[in-house]
């Protein structure tokens, strides 16, 4: 399969790779797909029909899901409907074949990030996909530093900072936290939500939400002048946690 010449200028911004779900029963169609984006840097799944490939959606697990429409079992309007139901924010592109999947989607407004019609380009689906991921808020290009308040400095290419006259060092999961944090910073997080995003967990598992808390400890003994009163990283009651940068 031929190809693309040109690579993408995203940068995954934790420190793993980005998880696409195919769903789709044309084995060509799927195969040729898996070896553009594992070329691409993606780490991919797939499934050839409508009700397993439902419940991978659902997991939580994938970045983005490419969605056939025409399916055994359950066709792609119903499994988009349905993740819709469970999580508003899962970038979903659906890939529809004939023109009058046109009409089918304006009428029912099912919420997909993106359409792409068959036959398709695939770069140009690569360049769909790099923009819905862009959108998502999953890739961002990240600033290579992050100032809070006038005293605590953060290099985030190097793992390293400042705090006030004291140099302060990061894991690289503690970074991901903080940068997550901070492309997000106009809401509060939750745990969940770190726990899937950044540890890549799946939302249906029940993990210990401690693992958050004890990396947010950490971060306050590192970026705040007083970790006991938290200026910067703060908790949100009942919401999570938030990053503010002033
Ligand atoms: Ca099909």
């Amino acid at each position: 399969m031929h190809k693309p010449s040109y690579t993408g200028n995203l940068r995954p911004m934790m420190n793993r790779k980005l998880r696409i779900l195919i769903v789709e029963d044309e084995v060509a169609i799927r195969t040729g797909l898996t070896d553009v984006l594992v070329y691409h840097g993606y780490e991919t799944d797939f499934s050839a029909e409508g009700p397993e490939g439902l419940n991978k959606a659902l997991s939580g697990k994938f970045d983005l899901i490419l969605l056939d429409v025409m399916l055994p079992g359950m066709n792609g309007f119903d499994i988009c409907a349905r993740i819709r139901e469970q999580d508003k924010d899962q970038p979903i592109i659906m890939l529809t074949a004939k023109t009058s999947d046109e009409d089918i989607i304006q009428g029912l407004g099912l919420g997909a990030d993106d359409y792409v019609a068959k036959p398709f380009s695939v770069a140009q689906l690569v360049l769909r996909i790099q923009a819905v991921l862009r959108r998502s808020h999953v890739t961002q290009e990240m600033d290579s530093q992050i100032q809070l308040g006038k005293h605590i400095s953060i290099d985030t290419v190097n793992l390293s900072g400042q705090n006030g006259k004291q140099p302060i060092q990061f894991t690289r999961r503690e970074m991901d936290v903080l940068q997550y944090l901070k492309c997000n910073d106009t809401r509060p997080i939750p745990r969940e939500e770190l726990l899937n995003k950044v540890w890549g967990y799946s939302k249906n598992l029940d993990i210990e939400t401690r693992t958050v808390d004890i990396h947010i400890a950490k971060l306050r003994r590192k970026i705040e002048i007083d970790p006991k009163e938290p200026q910067y990283l703060i908790t949100v009651r009942g919401a999570g946690y938030r990053l503010v940068t002033e």
